[in-house]
């Protein structure tokens, strides 16, 4: 070694000093998982263990939104960090065969796994994309090192051939068999960080449950004899109960290999429950999966990073996951570009204590001719018609329109969703319905 390189060699120990610090990163999300059907949310038919363990050893957000209360759009915004409707990613897409053919992410944003992966991650996704179907959408082409899922919106558990347009992949190869979708994407995301234990690694586990069909393995069903009268809800708990077990087996598999303490995770739903389609329930929160009532858009959310973040905390301010990628980046070290056009904020500062403001002093949503807005503890909203105000903070329910009592909140916040429409662009496709012929080019 000459003076030169060893001056390099020295000079650069510090950097690999602290990206061994860097945090792993999990994130993993439920589907059509309703606010209430979690033992840290109430839930009580149904036990949870390892789920609830992610609130007691961390924080659970009373007031955690998505940034909309359907599949795909919300899954546009949690991987861009932005509110997807500014670029155009308002709707879901229909069936693989019915799907547009320039679905997907627009290939004109940046997404989650590509900011992991240029601060040196190793990045692995396992479970439903929805996201795109074609070739240029596809995980490994948007920044996952791994991919091992579906495309489309839903799937069967049991077969996974059961829609040929929608098949499971490994990379791009075809996987002919799988034994329940559950324990599949648990087992292959915790054999990622079993592979990838000595580098700073970022998994993303969007499972399928709790989403149709209703389908579950006789050892999960077992659980719920005797306790569980209704089919559909007997079926429901042993779906739930068996992402439960998927969850432990991630946290099982960080403390094999004394990661807990060197990984931030995090798990929420990514829109309120279809309570009618799947049992599932949003009490106390008024409305559903596809509505911009607090039943669709506040979800179940929780993050730990034990030593990091504080444990047993509760979180009462809103946040949104579109909060997550930035928090994501500053954990890693990194630091957003003002390009990036951002709209969520880094919560790690919030969930410390650090800064005592509130994240958000605004929230907004649009979704087709459905709008809201959440200002403190107010909540403007329409579901179409003339806009409806709520106080959630003395009506969690948005029972009570108080629109007429308070005509000049009403008019300050209506302008002020105008304002920030201002920065959405039209819907780059419609969602498609089953008997329409597939359009070969949206506008
Ligand atoms: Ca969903």
């Amino acid at each position: 070694m000459n003076r030169r390189q060893f001056l390099c060699a020295f000079a650069a120990a510090p950097i690999a000093a602290a990206a061994d610090n860097k945090p792993n990163v999990i994130l993993i999300v439920g589907d059509d998982l309703g606010y209430a059907d979690l033992g840290a949310y109430g839930g009580k038919d149904i036990p949870t263990p390892y789920l609830d363990s992610i609130a007691r050893n961390g924080v659970r957000f009373t007031d955690g939104y998505v940034s909309c209360p359907y599949c795909s759009p919300t899954r546009a915004g949690l991987m861009t960090g932005r509110y997807q409707t500014h670029f155009g990613h308002e709707f879901n897409p229909g069936p693989a065969e019915q799907a547009v053919e320039n679905f997907g992410l627009p290939l004109t944003e940046t997404a989650m796994p590509k900011r992991m992966k240029d601060l040196g991650y190793k990045t692995g996704m396992f479970g439903k994309w929805h996201l795109g179907y074609q070739p240029d959408y596809h995980p490994q082409r948007r920044g996952f090192d791994e991919y091992y899922g579906f495309l489309g919106g839903a799937h069967s558990y049991l077969d996974a051939d059961a829609d040929p347009a929608n098949p499971i992949f490994r990379g791009t190869a075809k996987v002919p068999k799988v034994e329940y979708t559950t324990d599949q994407f648990a087992a292959e995301a915790a054999g990622f960080i079993d592979r990838n234990k000595d580098n700073s690694f970022f998994v993303y586990l969007p499972f399928n449950a709790v989403h149709t069909p209703l389908q579950s393995l006789p050892k999960y069903e077992a659980r719920f004899d005797g306790k569980i009268a209704d089919p559909k809800r007997k079926t429901f708990a042993a779906m739930l109960s068996a992402m439960d077990d998927g969850v432990g087996l991630i946290l099982k598999t960080l403390e094999k290999h004394k990661l807990t303490n060197k990984t931030l995770l995090v798990f929420h739903s990514d829109n309120g429950g279809p309570t009618a389609a799947n049992t599932s329930k949003n009490d106390p929160l008024r409305g559903f999966k596809a509505q911009v009532y607090e039943g669709g858009l506040r979800v179940p959310f929780m993050m730990q990073w034990p030593g990091k973040i504080p444990k047993g905390k509760t979180f009462s301010n809103p946040v949104i996951a579109i909060d997550l990628l930035p928090t994501f980046v500053a954990a890693a070290g990194g630091t957003p570009a003002a390009d990036w056009k951002l709209n969520g904020v880094n919560l790690l500062p919030f969930v410390t204590g650090k800064d005592k403001a509130a994240p958000h002093s605004q929230l907004f949503w649009r979704f087709g001719q459905q709008w809201a807005m959440r200002e403190g503890d107010w909540k403007l909203m329409s579901m179409g018609g003339p806009p409806t105000l709520f106080n959630l903070k003395a009506d969690i329910g948005e029972s009570k329109d108080l629109s007429n009592a308070e005509k000049g909140r009403t008019e300050t916040m209506a302008a002020a969703w105008e304002n920030w429409n201002k920065n959405n662009i039209p819907a780059r496709w419609t969602p498609q319905r089953a008997g329409q012929k597939k359009k070969k080019k949206s506008a």
